[in-house]
């Protein structure tokens, strides 16, 4: 059976060489892509009205038998076809202006289902621009069922696909289970034969909407076992460092910190102290929207980890947040015999190579760097964990890549993307989560505002006032996202515009993409410092950089951005003493736009920010490039179907303790999801 599921495409009759490159396109180059091929929606015949009963003025849908077809001049250059359309209580005529072909598709005695705005003309009933189709005779049998929408192209139309999967169903009498009895049992869920069948041509809702239960049940937990299946191969058999109680070190550097720790800081930094301790590897994803102080909970594990004569290494995604980490550390660390190095990407070749010895000899305590840290030639003598900030701007391979830099470490990745709970547990279902929910005490509201274009220059003149008080100020450049060199150039006009213009009296800064890396670390510098009071910039700002003296943002063209972004935008500034403010400067007069943003003024709470993005945007947008390397849902809805993966997710996790369902779900993997999954079940 499974053989034939394999089976290319091909060899359906009806396939020739064109039909499957056009169906390569849809993702379908197998039997089983095929039959998975699920609808995109359906429609409704049960849904069409008898003749008699249509109601002028309303939409409806007929179906019945052609009678009579007539093409006429009405004047020149206007053609008109009629078509006369019979059910068992009546006639209506269908009406098409020049559109002469769809003479050609009509034939008298063939069935149709039309869609289309009735009307009454000279006493007879009528349909105008019609949407119709032409039923053949197997079709003639779906009449009064639901039938299957697909995504489709130029050359798969939807009949010829709702075709091959009728014909190919109806070859397959037997679809193999992938689900253990047990589990189907248990959720009470239907065959996967029936659903199947089901979803594609369901007799009723019911029949639909328990289809449906079945396959995004099946879909998300496969995806759910192999996760679990990811993560127990992670933390079995592969013993990892076993840290002790913390000591005199820990004690001293946290006795040091000129804080006190939020409750939720000290609750994660239990579970990440108490996961350390363990002899398990860490696993652990650490969520704590922007400024909630996640950097101070790293340096702890780090110190713990040191203690433990261990080295610690922290990766971040951008030179100047590395920077930043860096000296956050260090200032901590002073006091004690701890050494702390920036394996930046501009150090000389030969300073490079003093600090990769020294890291590889043990002299090295804790490594703080970018994608520097995993380039092949740096080597750790041992290392006991390893941390990746700002995850969402790394792919798994990246984590995984530093991580085997030693034997099983600790692994903590931090993520400012407040990450949807759903999300969580898909794209991060190998990880154990800590959150960050509250921020640290004292924090003033940012006071956000959406303000059209008109408004630009008194936004400015407050700006300017704001500046004179003693302030710093960012302006965001619209992302245009055509090139880089485009966005660079709109960073650059705007640049200029202001500083010989309102802010002529006023040290301006500019920072790009493009900018060398030390012009970049000199404008940073420079606005740290407070040197530079008004920094224009375009997104590179975006992740991590903390200027407390900055109290204002204006974003310009602010509908270009999700909402996830203007918030990891507007988390810059808010972070000192002074009350902030973050201005939305958009063009858009429309009217979701606007709604958009306005989410915006409402709250600063990132996760509801993070839902409505992801429900405004889908997941794709929400997550840029897809690095995470799961499976595409071809069913499930992320959003909506959160019960289903709870449920499937709690399966999962007693299907792979369970040997016999161990054995079965990795057949079914390897079958269903071998690209994403091979590695961890063949070894
Ligand atoms: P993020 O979670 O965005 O990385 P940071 O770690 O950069 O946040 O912290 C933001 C700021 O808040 C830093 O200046 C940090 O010193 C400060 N901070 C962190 N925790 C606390 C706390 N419990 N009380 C007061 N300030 C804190
Ligand atoms: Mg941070």
């Amino acid at each position: 059976m499974e053989m034939l599921l394999n089976q290319k495409i091909q060899t359906l009759k009806g396939v020739g060489s064109a039909k499957s490159l056009a169906l390569a396109k849809l993702n379908i180059f197998t039997i089983n892509d095929l039959i998975t091929h699920y609808p995109r929606r359906y429609e409704d015949r049960s849904v069409i009205k008898k003749i008699t009963n249509m109601v002028a003025g309303n939409l409806e849908t007929i179906s019945g038998a052609i009678i009579n077809i007539t093409e006429s001049n009405i004047r020149r250059g206007l053609k008109l076809v009629k078509v006369t359309v019979g059910d068992e209580t009546g006639f209506i005529q269908l009406v098409w202006f020049n559109q002469p072909f769809i003479k050609k598709q009509l034939s008298i005695g063939k069935k149709i289902i039309a869609t289309g705005k009735v009307s009454y003309s000279y006493g007879q009933l009528a349909m105008n621009n019609v949407e119709y189709e032409v039923l053949d005779e197997q079709e003639a049998n779906h009449r009064n069922k639901i039938v299957p929408v697909y995504a489709t192209n130029e050359v798969i139309t939807q009949k010829f696909l709702r075709q091959l999967v009728n014909e190919v169903l109806g070859r397959f009498l037997f679809l193999e289970e992938t689900i253990p009895k047990g589990v189907l049992e248990e959720y009470q869920l239907i065959s996967r034969e029936q659903a199947i069948r089901n979803i594609h041509f369901p007799d009723n809702n019911n029949d639909l909407a328990k289809a449906r239960e079945r396959l995004v049940f099946e879909e998300l937990y496969l995806i759910q076992c192999g996760l679990a299946i990811m993560k127990i191969k992670n933390k079995t058999g592969n013993l990892g460092i076993k840290h002790l109680l913390n000591s005199t070190l820990s004690k001293a550097v946290y006795d040091r910190i000129p804080f006190e720790l939020t409750k939720d800081q000290k609750q994660v930094l239990r579970e990440i102290t108490f996961d350390m301790e363990r002899n398990l590897p860490m696993q652990r994803l650490l969520q704590g929207d922007v400024g909630s102080g996640k950097t101070i909970i790293a340096t702890l594990a780090l110190v713990k980890t040191v203690e433990n004569g261990y080295q610690g290494a922290l990766m971040v995604p951008t030179e100047i947040l590395a920077e930043q980490h860096y000296q956050t550390i260090t200032n901590l660390l002073l006091p004690f015999d701890i050494n702390v190095v920036l394996l930046s990407g501009k150090l000389t070749k030969k300073n490079r190579e003093k600090m990769i010895e020294e890291i590889k000899s043990g002299e090295v305590n804790i490594v703080v760097g970018t994608h520097a840290l995993i380039q092949e030639d740096v080597e750790f003598k041992s290392i006991g964990l390893v941390i990746t900030d700002e995850q969402h701007r790394f792919g798994v391979q990246q984590r995984t890549l530093l991580q085997e830099k030693g034997h099983m470490p600790d692994v903590l990745v931090m993520t400012a993307t407040p990450i949807p709970r759903t999300m969580t547990l898909t794209v991060y279902g190998d990880l154990d989560i800590s959150v960050i929910k509250e921020l640290p005490p004292g924090r003033k509201p940012i006071r956000t505002f959406i303000r059209q274009l008109d408004k630009r220059p008194q936004i400015y003149q407050f700006v300017l006032e704001q500046i004179k008080k003693g302030r710093q100020a960012y302006v965001v450049c619209p992302l245009i996202e055509v090139s880089e060199n485009i966005d660079t150039q709109a960073a650059t006009e705007l640049f200029e515009e202001l500083k010989t213009g309102i802010f002529k009296e006023v040290a301006c800064g500019l920072i790009h993409g493009k900018l060398g890396k030390k012009d970049k670390e000199k404008v940073m510098s420079d606005f740290y410092s407070g040197a530079v009071k008004l920094l224009v910039a375009t997104t590179v700002i975006e992740v991590g950089v903390n200027v407390p003296n900055a109290s204002i943002m204006v974003i310009e063209g602010a509908e270009r951005f999700g909402l996830a972004q203007l918030h990891q935008l507007r988390g810059r500034i808010g972070r000192g003493e002074y009350q902030s403010y973050c201005i939305l400067l958009t063009e858009s007069k429309n009217q979701n736009t606007k709604e958009r943003l306005l989410v915006m003024e409402k709250t600063q709470d990132g996760f509801i920010l993070a839902e409505e993005d992801l429900k405004l945007r889908g997941p794709g947008q929400f997550f840029g490039s897809r690095q995470h390397g799961l499976p595409d849902l071809k069913i499930a809805d992320i959003l909506g179907d959160l019960d289903i993966l709870l449920q499937a997710r709690k399966a999962a996790l007693k299907t792979v303790v369970d040997k016999n369902l161990l054995q079965f779900v990795e057949q079914v993997l390897l079958l269903q999801y071998h690209e994403h999954f091979k590695d961890i079940i063949n070894n």
